[in-house]
This record gives C-alpha cells, sequence and structure tokens, in this order.
C-alpha cells in the first residue's frame, strides 16, 4: 500500500502515509495544538512531567525541538519491575538529548515505595495518582507550566470516567491546558488530538528506545474498564475518541468556570479541599 502524498510505501494506515510523511503529519498537529491554545510563553520554561513511556518521551522530544526550554521531572512511585525499568530508558534518553532530569521518589518522600504502602491495603491507582500529583506540582513550582503526555485516548476516557462519577469539577482538568488556579501550576497537554496509536507509531517510527510495557496495577482500575469499553466502541464507530473531546470543548465553553473552594493544608501548605491535603492524611494513615 502506498503513501498518500508520495510513492514510498505506507507505514501507517489512517491517514495513510510513509514514514516521512507520518512523522510530519504528527509533529505539525502537536505545534498545531501548542500554538492554537497558546500553550507555551516563549519566555517561560516548562518541566515535563516524564514516565520513560512512549507520551511523556514523544512531548519531551517535541516541546525540547518547538520550545528549548524543557526540564524532565520523574517521579518514582517505586513499582518494582516497572518504574525502575522506565527511569532506566528515561535517563538513557534525557542524557542523549542533553535535557536536565529531576527525579523524586515515593520512598524518599514519604518513607515508602508504593509497592510498600499497597501492604495496607491501599488502593494503587487512588494512592499512587494522589502522592504523584502532590509531587508533581510541588516540584513544578518556579516552572511556567507542567507539560504532560496525556494524548487523545487517556482524556476521552477521563471525560468518561468523571460524567460516570459525577466529578463535575474534574471536567475542567480534561483540556489542553488547564485554568490558572491558586499556587496550583498549569497542566499542558499538546498530544490531547494525538491517538495512542499515533503516540505509538512515531515513538516507534523516531526510534524512542522506551518500553511499551503498562503498569500491572492498572488492570484493577476503573480506568481499564472505560478504556476497553471506549476501544471496543471506536473499533465499530471510528472517531468517537475525538468527538468526545470536541463535544466536550464545546461544553465548556457555554458553562461558567468556578472553582470548587480551596485552601491550604495546615501541615504542608500545598493546596487542599479539607483543612489537611488527601497527602497528608494518607501519611498520616501509614503512622
Ligand atoms: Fe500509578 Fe495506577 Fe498508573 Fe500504575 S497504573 S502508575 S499505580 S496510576
Amino acid at each position: 500500500m502506498k503513501c498518500s502524498k508520495c510513492s514510498e510505501k505506507a507505514v501507517f494506515l489512517v491517514p495513510k502515509f510513509c514514514k516521512k510523511h507520518f512523522i510530519d503529519y504528527f509533529e505539525k498537529k502537536v505545534f498545531e495544538t501548542i500554538k492554537k491554545f497558546s500553550l507555551v510563553n516563549p519566555k517561560e520554561k516548562i518541566v515535563v512531567a516524564c514516565s520513560g513511556g512512549k507520551d511523556s518521551t514523544a512531548v519531551l522530544y517535541l516541546l525540547k525541538k518547538f520550545h528549548k526550554k524543557v526540564v524532565a521531572l520523574a517521579i518514582d512511585e517505586g513499582i518494582f519491575g516497572y518504574r525502575n525499568k522506565t527511569l532506566i530508558d528515561l535517563k538513557k534518553f534525557c542524557s542523549k538529548n542533553n535535557i536536565e532530569l529531576r527525579i523524586y521518589s515515593f520512598e524518599k518522600e514519604f518513607g515508602k515505595t508504593l509497592d510498600e504502602m499497597l501492604k495496607q491495603k491501599q488502593h494503587p491507582c487512588s494512592v499512587c495518582g494522589i502522592f504523584r500529583r502532590y509531587l508533581m506540582n510541588k516540584y513544578a513550582r518556579g516552572f511556567g507550566k507542567i507539560a504532560t503526555g496525556h494524548n487523545m485516548d487517556d482524556e476521552s476516557q477521563a471525560v468518561l470516567m468523571n460524567l460516570m462519577k459525577g466529578n463535575v469539577d474534574l471536567l475542567w482538568h480534561s483540556v489542553p491546558m488547564t485554568k490558572k488556579v491558586g499556587n496550583f501550576v498549569q497542566r499542558i497537554k499538546p498530544l490531547y488530538f494525538c491517538s495512542e496509536k499515533e503516540v505509538a507509531a512515531y515513538a516507534l517510527l523516531k526510534g524512542f528506545e522506551v518500553s511499551f510495557n503498562e503498569c500491572l496495577y492498572i488492570k484493577d482500575s476503573f480506568r481499564n474498564q472505560v478504556r476497553d469499553a471506549l476501544n471496543n466502541y471506536e473499533l465499530e464507530n471510528s472517531g468517537t475518541k475525538l468527538n468526545i473531546l470536541k463535544k466536550h470543548l464545546l461544553m465548556l465553553e457555554k458553562i461558567k468556570f468556578e472553582t470548587s473552594f480551596f485552601q491550604y493544608c495546615s501541615v504542608c501548605d500545598e493546596p487542599a479541599k479539607e483543612d489537611i491535603c488527601k497527602a497528608c492524611q494518607l501519611i498520616k494513615s501509614f503512622k
């Protein structure tokens, strides 16, 4: 099968492109998202939340190419057999591309790895999410924004999950750039309109040395159920994920942005919805 733009062999089917034209198409789409939603300001330094996986590595590479001023920030949750391996890939990538990498770990910050915390019967993804967001926000302070590798699949899943759970406030998080609220560092998602398949193809074609394995804890998660259902639906109804995001953005334009009330944690001074933030409540429960 031939590329729709030249006589080379197609390496990607929808759209039908050869290696060169697929890379051009993908990079153009990401750079257009950055420009259309004004994701970066020329003066600021961006911190990229990295895991060593394909999505965040692609964002790191493309933001370095587009904006130059980037630093990689990784959180080592302490998931044996998974995160230790992806961090090796990330260290190699950053050293090869001359990018500063900062790594913070659950063990050093909270006294236990995620694996050890789970021996206390906590749900892996909720514990992981609370502590990871906490550290990201804490260590990204002082930078212009945090860029994440969330792609179209992740974001359409998040919209459905929040609707299903009635988390209306969280719908405002599933956007290319979050609003500025208190001392939360704004998040940007340059891969918002790129499907998971497109990101995987880009990472492979660019020869990024990244692992395509997933964290073993994802199997138990609500996200995994929504992901499977949405993937099945997309198979029969192509374009569903993109439609969810387009309609979601249109809907947000028509409603007023209201932040739920938040204050600062009386223990650590980070943003909190209650007197003590979720991270400090969890740390207390481990004692
Ligand atoms: Fe953390 Fe869950 Fe993601 Fe694993 S799947 S890295 S436990 S949020």
